[in-house]
């Protein structure tokens, strides 16, 4: 029989994780099953004429929890998309939320659609009929509903549905925060793009702060020369490498990609090799390391670290037995099946969770949707007047006290926090907090039960909130 059969759906999976999450908690049954289940699932097919001839797409928008509202959650475009993975990914959006304490629900939406095969402007057409769809619904609100990017989706299509919003809804002075992840020229903020790698980054950064929890993974010191693995150079993966190489002196060794993988003992440049991909399609003939066509087996190299950033279910049970990353960090939504949780688990691999190690995507989402409701950038009120007071205490240092500053440090130390220093800023607090929230029960529970992980951990916590926040409804 082949192995995958015994692997449950991704939303079987959630739900498997969710139940031993809950195993821990003494919630009761009828307040279980309200937070479990998805409050709703909206279908759609639109045609839109194209080339010719009428095409007729299928999109979702799923809602799994209105216990906090908006609701929030990407758009994903794929030719993967059903029903099953969007209501998977909305469930995870609610506890990635509890989790990192951004005030939302959570929702997911989802396009069955290969991009790659369609023209720009067809897209366009095809995105805002798919917005005009949703946003008639209340769907896509400010106040209701408010998608971002995912997988195949990025800036452009936000701006295309913040459009489309904005000429439905002609007075709505909010209308901007009817979506996040906008280019910057129509409301997007400065950070946003990065945010989900950067959080990874942050989220590693942490972890590595507490020596206790490195040396439960089998690891020591730093994450400088930490050999990782990288499985998806999309957005998220192609920042969070960047970023853990470049800032942090770690070595990306391989990079896997669905045409492709490419190995460097040495280090990849992210650089060179994300413009290679950019420029050629793949890794191949990339001058540098060696280019394997044949990634199968490639996830399951030695390595200190492993982060699967691309699909869900990339380490399932027909290869986690073979894994041999001590850390894995899912960048991506679900990368680790219910199934292959529990082989990693019983041989000791940490695994920080997705609905932590990626939330730094919806982090920064929130700081846009504020951004947008208050109609004024972070940081302009105040950026001058800080700059102002350090220019004071530069001065009397100087000649008062006759102490003499490099003109380095005057120039760090002067100019005021802009927006791009907050978010990033706000986004490292939110991931320390989150964390050290997560590890005070891993610890806690570990004593007595030596397999609990932080998963759980994560999960219990987030529960634990959005049971609070419906008990206070009265339900
Ligand atoms: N799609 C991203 C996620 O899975 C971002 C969601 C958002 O910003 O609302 O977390």
């Amino acid at each position: 029989m082949n192995e995958m059969m015994t692997e449950p759906s991704f939303r079987d999976s959630v739900d498997r994780l969710f139940n031993r999450a809950i195993g821990h908690m003494s919630l009761s049954p009828g307040l279980i099953e309200k937070i479990r289940v998805v409050n709703s699932t909206y279908t759609v097919r639109f045609g839109v004429k194209l080339r010719g001839d009428i095409f007729t797409f299928t999109g979702y928008r799923s809602v799994h929890s209105e216990h906090a509202e908006p609701v929030k959650g990407g758009i994903r475009y794929a030719s993967s998309v059903n029903q099953d993975e969007v209501e998977a990914l909305a469930a995870l959006m609610t506890y990635k939320c509890a989790l990192v304490e951004v005030p939302f629900g959570g929702s997911k939406g989802g396009l069955c659609i290969d991009p790659r095969e369609w023209e720009p402007d067809e897209l366009e057409r095809i995105t805002r009929r798919f917005a005009f769809e949703l946003i008639k619904r209340d769907l896509i609100d400010p106040s209701q509903n408010v998608p971002a990017p995912d997988m195949g989706t990025g800036e452009r299509e936000m701006a295309w549905i913040a459009d489309q919003y904005h000429r439905m809804a002609t007075t709505d002075i909010n209308a901007r925060a009817c979506v996040t992840g906008k280019p910057l020229n129509v409301g997007g903020i400065r950070g946003r793009t990065e945010a989900t790698g950067r959080g990874v980054q942050y989220a590693l950064r942490e972890f590595f702060r507490h020596k206790k929890d490195v040396k439960l993974a089998g690891l020591s010191g730093d994450l400088r020369g930490k050999r990782i693995i990288v499985q998806g150079l999309g957005n998220v993966g192609y920042h969070a490498a960047k970023f853990l190489s470049e800032e942090d002196d770690a070595k990306i060794t391989i990079i896997i990609e669905y045409n492709g993988a490419l190995v460097d003992e040495k280090g990849i440049n992210i650089e060179e090799a994300k413009a290679w991909m950019n420029r050629h399609g793949s890794f191949e003939d990339y001058p540098h390391g060696k280019f394997h066509k044949d990634t199968t087996g490639l996830i399951e190299s030695e390595c200190d670290i492993l982060i699967p950033a691309a699909m869900e279910g990339a380490i399932n049970m027909t290869n986690a037995a073979r894994v041999k990353a001590p850390l894995i960090i899912e960048a991506a939504n679900g990368p680790v099946t219910a199934g292959a949780d529990e082989v990693l688990r019983s041989r000791g691999t940490v695994i920080i969770p997705d609905l932590y190690a990626n939330a730094g995507g919806v982090t920064v989402s929130y700081f846009e949707w504020v951004k947008n409701l208050s109609h004024i950038r972070f940081g302009r009120m105040q950026r001058r007047e800080e700059e102002a007071r350090s220019q004071m205490l530069i001065a009397e240092l100087e000649s008062n006290a006759g102490i003499k500053l490099t003109e380095d440090f005057k120039a760090n130390f002067l100019g005021g926090a802009d927006e791009l220093a907050l978010v990033r800023s706000g986004l490292d607090d939110t991931m320390r907090g989150a964390y050290s929230n997560m590890r005070e029960l891993w610890h806690e529970k570990r004593e007595k039960e030596p397999d609990f992980d932080l998963r759980t951990a994560g999960l219990i916590i987030a529960i634990d909130r959005v049971a609070e926040t419906y008990k206070s409804l009265g339900l």
